[in-house]
């Protein structure tokens, strides 16, 4: 049968830099996230996975390599990746290891929460250049001494999901900051030289959201502990345990944001909540590779190189292509793909201050999309794959369990996605039935 179309490379670029009429910038950062991704996150991330292990050794090889500071402006030594470009990196380092990546977003968000998006926020001469000289301390350590931030938010209640104020406090004390609390899932536990967390001043005794700070605690200041075990279904690399802080004293430079800025920035940069789904994008496009490669017979399976089939004494590999089933399979596949890059690369050209409401219902379906369909995606690779493709010595079945968890990242799960586009869909703000 003639080919249609001209012939693709398996691992070409999820978004082409022609089709979807990326920057220079971005087509150059996108080649060399594939390209790190494939040579060192791709050969490890069995390894993560199997033992729930932090990927030490990625983050060592991405700081020489400049992405841990990917977000850091460029006239302050880093990258200079805008929010679009750092979406699309990280998309490409998800495809290779879905537990790197969406680590790597928490420490980046340190820096493109306290970058870019302050950048775009209020604040007075005086308060813009402290912030500046604040951060420049902790971009500092990033780019010299291969710091990792991480991003604890989570607690357990309802102050992840936006809807109460943080129960980890902060009480001004000279000097600084003393600091009470718990959070739970904080990934990069016990292996990052910061924990960049959400708290409450109660220093004037009222615990408002308009009171939330944004500060990095160091690891081993002396109160901070990490407790809990770490064995979950999927992203076990994450190591997401719970942190204790109890008493924990912070100079006033730990502040990643000057006081009141992440609620204006939660209010007014809503896409800053859209990070966690770049991992799951590049997820959702590497089961649909792993069903590509499968049925064509390209897949090498352990033991029988390809070409070889048998030698090794693996099972060799087979072409399954010819069967009308799967290629109504791989088409329905390709159909939620396509839907589901559209939207989002919709949603992340379109990030910014103060966004349209249509623009914020976009950026909710995006993460919706993007979050459930990768799970979609895999669910169905594998059925349409069978059953040597679900063992463990073969990519998919953890890419399969590392998109279940998509749909629970706080503060837009899957659910409460739907939940705000439904509401707000059909109610102005400030519009009631009465
Ligand atoms: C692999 C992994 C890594 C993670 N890493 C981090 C991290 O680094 N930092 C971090 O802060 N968190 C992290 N999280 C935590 C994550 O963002 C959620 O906070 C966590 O999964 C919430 O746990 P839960 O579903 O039991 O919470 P619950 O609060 O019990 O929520 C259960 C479900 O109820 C719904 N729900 C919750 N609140 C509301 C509400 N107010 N109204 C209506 N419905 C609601 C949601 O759909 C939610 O999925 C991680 C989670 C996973 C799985």
């Amino acid at each position: 049968m003639d080919h249609p179309l001209p012939t693709t490379t398996l691992d070409a670029p999820i978004f082409d830099p022609r089709a979807f009429r990326l920057t220079p910038f971005e087509a150059d950062l996108t080649t060399r996230a594939r390209e790190f991704g494939a040579r060192i996150l791709a050969p490890r991330a069995a390894k993560w996975d199997r033992e729930a292990a932090f990927p030490i050794d990625n983050y060592r090889d991405m700081h020489a390599e400049g992405w841990l500071g990917v977000c850091i402006p460029r006239d302050e030594g880093g990258l200079g990746a805008d929010f679009r470009a750092y979406c699309l990196a990280a998309a490409e380092l998800g495809r290779h290891c879905g537990a790197t990546a969406l680590t790597w977003n928490m420490h980046v968000c340190s820096t493109l929460w306290t970058g870019l998006l302050t950048d775009d926020l209020q604040m007075d001469p005086a308060t813009r250049a402290q912030h500046q000289s604040r951060r420049a301390l902790h971009y500092r350590r990033i780019l010299q001494d291969g710091a990792i931030y991480s991003q604890p938010f989570s607690e357990g209640g309802a102050a992840a999901a936006g809807a109460a104020a943080f129960g980890t406090t902060a009480k001004r004390v000279e000097g600084g900051f003393l600091v009470n609390g718990k959070k739970i899932f904080a990934s990069l536990s016990g292996h990052a030289q910061q924990y960049g967390i959400l708290c409450t001043d109660v220093t004037d005794g009222t615990a408002s959201r308009r009171n939330t700070l944004y500060l990095a605690i160091p690891a081993d200041a002396p109160g901070v502990s990490v407790a809990g075990e770490w064995d979950p279904l999927g992203m076990r690399g994450t190591v997401s345990r719970n942190l204790l802080f109890q008493d924990v004293f912070v100079p006033s430079t730990a502040s990643l944001m000057p006081d009141g800025l992440y609620f204006q920035a939660a209010m007014r940069w809503p896409h800053m909540f859209l990070t966690l789904s770049p991992t799951y994008m590049g997820l959702a496009q590497a089961a649909f590779d792993f069903t590509l490669r499968y049925l064509r017979g390209e897949q090498p399976m352990p033991g029988s190189p390809p070409g070889e089939a048998g030698r090794g004494g693996g099972i060799p590999p087979v072409k399954r292509r010819m069967y009308p089933t799967k290629q109504i399979a791989v088409a329905e596949m390709r159909v939620m793909l396509e839907q589901t890059k559209a939207l989002w690369f919709q949603a992340i050209s379109e990030a910014g201050p103060d966004p349209s409401k249509d623009s914020m219902l976009r950026a909710l379906a995006a993460q919706n999309t993007v979050m459930e369909n990768a799970n979609a995606i895999a669910t169905k690779a594998v059925r349409t794959c069978g059953g040597q493709a679900m063992l463990k010595t073969l990519p998919l079945e953890r890419i399969y369990r590392d998109s279940r968890c998509g749909s629970l990242m706080l503060p837009w799960t899957a659910e409460l996605c739907i939940d705000r586009i439904g509401r707000d869909s059909l109610y102005e703000r400030g519009e009631t039935d009465e």
